[in-house]
Order: structure tokens, then sequence, then C-alpha cells
């Protein structure tokens, strides 16, 4: 079984793994998955184990395990085969893969626990010779265990003669288990309230009972929802707190403290998520969700549902059937301010039942993602509501994964490894055998293929729940609108009517635009030039409340000029509204309102973003004005306008995308409107009223823009009818990018045409980036296998020249071209 030597995969940007000896007072603690701290260079660095082997390569001098880090392998098999497999697709360094699967290091002290399973309870009550308890010391140990309660900290158990060895037997046997857990903060608790059984309970107490009216609310909601808050009891029931202690004495109720969770939101409290009945095309949705788990095997499902018809609502049920048939649930969402509106629905709706909904997400804290995660890890946790990196969730016996607005960005990760997390999702679905449920209004181009074609199975939600209607979208023509106004305002006439009429009826209005800061570039009127940053090629942001320009792509910062840089002339102006702008001018037109805005720079932590939505949901502000931010998946109810400053700066983007992303953008935003009992209207400004884009988003027509978008991808040859990398060559010396371009380029050649096109070098469309210098390769091939091929050809080739690894970054799939 313990093999001498491991390979572990280091956080260091190189393609391979190192091996190690595994010390002998160590062999029962390392194996595959466990974290280890490894010396490397003149440093110590904490790796995962990936393998166990036998020999070691014998050229190098192989140094010694220092320490182990886990007793229960951090990760699990599956997630080491998932770790593997996007190391090779992604072509990413191994070691920086598994730094992305791995719970923060925290500084902080953990416990850990030995805790008697129900086998091991067995074996323990019977004589020893009955039981496959390996010997009499460890039946011994079992009964001592039992008899404290089952539960002991794991440094005792070598007090008592037993040594790591005989503990992983015992674990392996299935007898115990070993829980991690963060010290810290002490847990709160809540009270937690259910209906007893009848059987439990005296005859006559029911019968007396049956006349209560307060009695009858309170089974009604226990039995609809299971075990419930009491605080949440007390609203969903209408019943006081005595009503309820008086149900508990004559035990009709029984209650029990449970732990909240850490990640838990303010907004929580009290919160009652809505029961409805699902409605037909729910409940055939559902339907075939169910088919899809009797079936029991891998299968892609695409929930294309309009917004506002209910998603939501099919996914809880859902994952309610994945619990009930014993196994667990990921739900990943675009955004951290989702993960806290779905957390709270998944902890109403299972929380008290199963005590394990976890949260993840890069806002949490290092001990509070490390808690989480170790939750999850010890098997506390059945549920995990997360961001990207949530697909890592070390869960077993996985039976559903859930993509909320699968066409999202946000999933691909735009740094080493340069993974997208809803591909991740499937690969990881099929090698667990379980389900992926992907959800969208508006799919990406390459999910509603693989759904027409028959590889997906399409479940359409088409209209909104209660028959509610679509918000109606007008078209404002900016060129009319100056025709007619001679004003360069960037709200245009009907627009200021439209939020007018909004204040006058007290309801409320969102305006998105599509960049933050006042003005997105500084110009200088007589040489032409504009302000630009000295480490990327792109013009600098200006920021008014902060009097300064920024640079959205490096960070950098310059003072603002007060004559041209160039040519010294005092006429310099400010060219472009971005958000500051837009919220200043509103301010101006409507002096009364109240409004806020949302970007990334007035929500720059998670309190200050949740606390803008919540006072826009509460009804405490009239108008919200925001980036992107804005058009995503909230629920708000007493929205009737959406305005949308200009469609066109998406539009003209050079990217192949562009279009979709217009699209996108602009129907997910119409959704925002009209989802609550008053009709919907929508606004969106633009130079160009012709383009497909704009037309079949006006229309909220998926198919026809679906139809017309593939046409173009086709002729053009680009996804989802061809497979695309792209390679960047860096360098801050301009010289040794533009050779090591060309090196690249030799050998790329001879494979050009061959089933395989490969365009490039050229400077890429950021031709500077960070003090970087930057040039591009694109390389499109129907076969994904065959660029997989070359790609990987080429990674040995870079090692041939000795060109840096770092210096090459392949994206495979990209999602933006820059
Ligand atoms: P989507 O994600 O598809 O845009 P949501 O899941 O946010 O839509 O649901 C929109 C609204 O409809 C929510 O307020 C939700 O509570 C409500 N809802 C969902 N299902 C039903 C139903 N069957 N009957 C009535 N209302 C529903
Ligand atoms: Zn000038
Ligand atoms: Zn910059």
């Amino acid at each position: 079984m313990s093999l001498p030597f491991c390979n572990v995969a280091l956080p260091v940007p190189l393609r391979t793994t190192y091996t190690y000896a595994i010390p002998d007072a160590l062999r029962d603690s390392v194996q595959p998955g466990s974290r280890v701290l490894v010396p490397f260079r003149n440093k110590s660095l904490v790796g995962v184990v990936v393998e166990c082997v036998q020999q070691a390569p014998e050229s190098t001098k192989i140094r010694e395990i220092s320490k182990a880090l886990d007793f229960l392998p951090a990760l699990t098999p599956k997630l080491i085969e998932l770790g593997h497999w996007i190391a090779g697709y992604y072509l990413a360094p191994v070691g920086e893969v598994f730094r992305a699967m791995l719970p923060p290091v925290t500084e902080l002290r953990t416990e850990r626990k030995i805790v008697l399973t129900n086998s091991g309870r067995d074996a323990a009550d019977k004589e020893a010779a009955a039981t496959r308890a390996p010997n009499p010391q460890q039946h011994a140990f079992l009964s001592h265990l039992r008899d404290k309660g089952g539960v002991m900290l794991f440094a005792s158990a070598a007090k008592l003669g037993l040594n790591d060895a005989a503990l992983q037997r015992l674990r392996r046997t299935g007898f115990i288990e070993i829980r991690e857990s963060m010290l810290g903060r002490k847990a709160r608790t809540q009270r937690v309230i259910a209906w007893k059984s009848v059987a439990g309970v005296a005859e006559e107490t029911t019968q007396r009972a049956a006349f209560d009216a307060k009695t009858d609310r309170v089974k009604a909601a226990l039995e609809a929802r299971g075990p419930l808050p009491l605080a949440q009891l007390l609203r969903v029931a209408q019943v006081s707190r005595n009503a309820i202690e008086r149900m508990l004495r004559d035990g009709l109720l029984e209650s029990w403290e449970e732990r909240v969770d850490p990640a838990e939101d303010p907004f929580d409290a009290g919160y009652v998520p809505p029961a409805h009945e699902l409605n037909a095309e729910q409940e055939s949705a559902l339907k075939l969700v169910r088919a899809r788990f009797e079936l029991g095997e891998f299968g892609v499902l695409l929930l294309h549902g309009v917004t506002g018809s209910g998603k939501t609502e099919v996914y809880m049920r859902a994952v309610q059937e994945t619990l009930a048939r014993g196994k667990t649930a990921i739900i990943l969402v675009p955004e951290i301010a989702l993960t806290l509106w779905i957390g709270r629905q998944c902890r109403a709706w299972f929380g008290a039942r199963f005590e394990g909904v976890a949260v993840l997400h890069s806002a949490l804290s290092d001990v509070e993602r490390a808690r989480e995660w170790w939750r999850v890890r010890n098997g506390e946790a059945r549920v995990v509501v997360g961001t990207r990196s949530a697909i890592f969730a070390p869960l077993e016996n996985l039976g559903l994964i859930i993509v909320d607005e699968e066409q999202e960005s946000s999933y691909k990760q735009e740094e080493t490894p340069r993974y997208h997390g809803r591909d991740v999702a499937i690969v990881r679905a099929k090698m667990e055998n379980a389900a992926a449920l992907l959800g969208s209004a508006t799919p990406s181009l390459e999910t509603y293929h693989h759904a027409r074609g028959g590889k997906y199975e399409l479940l359409t939600l088409a209209s909104r729940v209660e028959q509610r209607a679509m918000a109606s979208v007008e078209i404002v023509d900016l060129r009319e609108d100056f025709a007619k106004t001679h004003q360069a305002s960037p709200i245009s006439a009907a627009l200021h009517a439209g939020i007018h009429e909004c204040l006058a009826q007290k309801t409320q209005a969102l305006v998105l635009i599509n960049r933050r800061g006042y003005s997105w570039s500084v110009l200088c009127r007589s040489c032409g030039a504009s302000v630009q940053c000295e480490n990327c090629s792109i013009s600098m942001t200006h920021h008014k409340q902060r009097n300064r320009l920024e640079c959205h792509y490096c960070g950098s910062l310059k003072p603002i000029p007060k004559q041209c840089p160039k040519c010294q002339s005092k006429y310099v102006y400010f060219f472009g509204e971005g958000s500051e702008h837009l919220e200043e001018r509103l301010r101006k037109e409507f002096p009364g309102a109240r409004i806020a805005r949302l970007d990334r720079d007035t929500a720059r932590t998670k309190r200050q973003y949740q606390e803008t939505l919540g006072a826009f949901a509460a009804g405490a502000l009239d108008i919200l004005v925001g980036t992107q931010m804005l058009a995503k998946g909230h629920d708000f109810q007493r929205v009737t306008l959406v305005g949308v400053i200009s469609a066109d700066s998406s539009l003209s983007m050079p990217d192949f995308r562009a279009a979709e992303r217009t699209f996108q953008l602009l129907t997910q935003v119409a959704g925002r409107a009209g989802r609550g009992d008053l009709p919907g209207r929508v606004l969106i400004q633009t130079f160009y009223p012709e383009h497909y884009a704009i037309q079949d988003a006006v229309k909220q027509d998926y198919p026809a823009f679906y139809d017309r978008e593939t046409q173009f991808r086709r002729v053009m040859a680009y996804p989802p009818f061809t497979s695309l990398a792209n390679v960047i060559v860096r360098d801050t010396d301009l010289e040794k990018a533009i050779r090591w371009s060309r090196q690249l380029s030799e050998y790329f050649s001879p494979h050009d045409g061959k089933g395989l096109r490969i365009l490039g070098p050229a400077a890429a469309p950021l031709a500077k980036l960070k003090k970087e210098h930057r040039f591009q390769f694109l390389l499109k091939s129907p076969k994904r296998s065959l660029l997989a091929k070359v790609l990987s050809g080429a990674m040995t080739y870079l090692e041939l020249k000795e060109i840096p690894e770092t210096a090459v970054l392949v994206d495979m799939d990209p999602l933006s071209l820059m």
C-alpha cells in the first residue's frame, strides 16, 4: 500500500510535477490528494500529492517531504483526475491548476476530530471476534470512542496507543471519519423547530390541537417546508413565540440548536422563500430532469427560459430531488451577488433539513473560505453555491451541477489556468456520472448549437410566470434625437420622459451604461493625441471624484493634465461619458430623485454591493445607474423602466462575439423590467438601429438571432463551427517578443493548411499590456484534437528553443481575442 515516493504538484508556473521521498514517519498520512510541505529550491512550498510511485527518476537528487498537512486528503481522486484534465486541455501548468483547486492555506489553527460512524458503532457493540475490526486494540478503541459519545480529538488517539497507520485503516474500513474544522470565532447557532411525527404524540393532544387554528398553520408550514428556524416559522405561520412554546410543551413540536452558516448574509433573517406551485412548463422541464436522474448517467440539459420564467424554482426542485437520492449538488452562478441570493434560497430550502449549504466565492476571507471548504470536504454540506472556482468543491457522490446564466463571460478565468467554469462543469459531471443543468435566457451559441444538434437535451420555458408580459422594448435612434434636440446629452428626450413618468408613478428605473469612470478618454484638440497609459496601449479613464486618470487594465494612475503632454496645447478635453458622469447628469435632470450608482468603483466590497442592491430592492431608491452588474439575474419587482445609454459600444468591439454579447446584454437587461405585477418598458439608445443584434433583442427573439449569427460564424469559420486557440507571445523587451514570435512561427507554419488555419503573428489588439509587448497567433481547426496536438508540440518546441514558458500564453476556447 504505502509507496516510497510521490509526485507533487507545486504552485510554480511550470508544466511538471516533482518527485519527493516520503519519510517513514509520514507513510500513512501521505496519499494522493494530501497537501504536503516540501523544500523547493531554497524555499518551502505547499504542494499536493498527485500520485504515489515505487520509483524515483534517477537523474536528480530526491529530497524528502518535510510535513504532511492533511490526514484526510484534501483532494478526492475524482478531483485529481479533473485537475489533470484541465492541465492537459488548457495547456496549463499542473501546479497552478491544483493551486486553484485547493482551499486557501490559512494561518489559523485547525482542529482535527475523530468521529465514530454507524458501522463503527456496530463494530464496537459486537464482540471483537465477530467484527471486521482488525485487532483487539482497535476494537477497544472503537468501544472507548463510543463511550466518549462518538467524538474525540485526534491527538487523544495517540495517547491511547493508536498510531496514524491504525487510524487510516479504521478510516478506510469505514469505522471512523476524520473531520477537519477551522478554529476561529465561535459559530453562531439558531433554534430550529420541527413537527413531531404523529407516532410520538399522545392521542388526546392531537385531538385537542386539531381545533386550534394556530396549530394548523404551524403544522401546515412545517409539513410543507420541513424544519424551520424559529424566526422564520413565526413569520410564515403568523403565530407568537408563546404559541410555539406551548406546542413544544404539548409535545407537538421538537426543537434543536443548529449552526448558522458563516457565509450567511444579514438579509437572511426572516427570509421566506416563495414556494410556488410549478406551472405546466416548469413541471415538464422538471420531469425531464427527473428522467435524466432515473437513467442515473451523465447528460447535459439546457434550460432555456426567458427572463422571469422561473428558472430558479426549477433549480431548487432539481437539487431537492438530488438530495433525496442521497447525492450532492453544486450550483454555479456568475457573480458574487447571485451567490448571496441563491445561497439564501438554498438555505431556506435545504439548510434546516440537511444542515448543509456551503457558499464559496472570492469575497469571503481566506478563513471563511477554508472553513466552508472543509465543511464540504467533511461531508457536512451537501449543496455548494458559488462562483467559478466552486466547480472544484470537494463534494463526493455528486449528482447534479447547475450552471446558471451559462453564457456569462465571468465563468472564464482570464489568468492561468484559463479554464471555463461551464466547460469544466460538464467534464466533471461526466467524470462523476452526474447531470449537468445549464440555464439561460440567452444561451451561448456553442451551448445552443449542441442543444439543437441533440448533444444536449433542450428544456424550454417560453413564457414568464403567471402570464406576465415580456417588457416592451423600443429603440431610440440617437441620430434622430440629435437632429431634433441638438443636445449632446447621453440621456435622450425619450429616456428623460420615461424616467420622469417612473418618478411620477413612484416606480423604479434602471439605467445601464457600459463604462465606468467620468470620461473614457482625454484628447488634445490641437494635435489629436489622447492620454495613453504608460504600461498599456489603451487610453486612460478620467475619474472626477478621485480627481485623477486611471488605467482600467493595469491600475496605474496619473494626475489630470492641464495641457497636452505631447504638444503642450491648453485645449485638452474629456470625451465619452462613463457611469460617474451619467450619475451626475441624472442628479441634475431629476433633482428630487433618490439615485445611486453601482459599478466597480462604488461597489468595492460585498457589503457596499449588498447595501445598494438591498436599498433598491426595498424601494429606498428611485433610480439605479450602473454598469453590466445591473443586467444580471436580479429580481426587482417595481422596476418599470430600463434605459440603455448606448448599445453601440459593445457592438463595435473588434471581436467576433461582439454581436452575441450585445444581444445577450440587451436581452438580459430587458429582463429586469416588468418582473412584478407592473408592466415593463425598455429604451435602447443607439446609432445603429438596423443591426440584427439590436433588432432581434427588441423582439426578444433568441432563435432568430441564433440563426443569423450562426450563418456568420459558419462563413467566417468561428465557434461553434471551429475550435479556436489564441496564443500570445509577450515580453517587456520588444526585441525578445519579436524573436520568439518568429521562432514560434517557424514551428507553426508547416502545420498551416492541414486541417488547421494559423493566423499571425500579428500585433495583438492590446499590443501592450502591463509593460509587455504582445504578439498574437490565432489557431482554428474544426478538429479539436488536431489543435491540441499542434499546441502541445509547440510546448515541447519552446523548451527546445529555450523560450521561457511564461512568455507564451495559450488561451484555449478564448472568449476574447484582445
Ligand atoms: P428567471 O431566473 O427565469 O428570470 P426567476 O427564477 O427569478 O426567473 O423567477 C421570477 C419570479 O417568478 C420570482 O419572483 C419567482 O418567485 C416567481 N415564480 C417562479 N415560479 C413561479 C410559479 N410557478 N408561479 C408564480 N411565480 C413563480
Ligand atoms: Zn496636443
Ligand atoms: Zn495600464
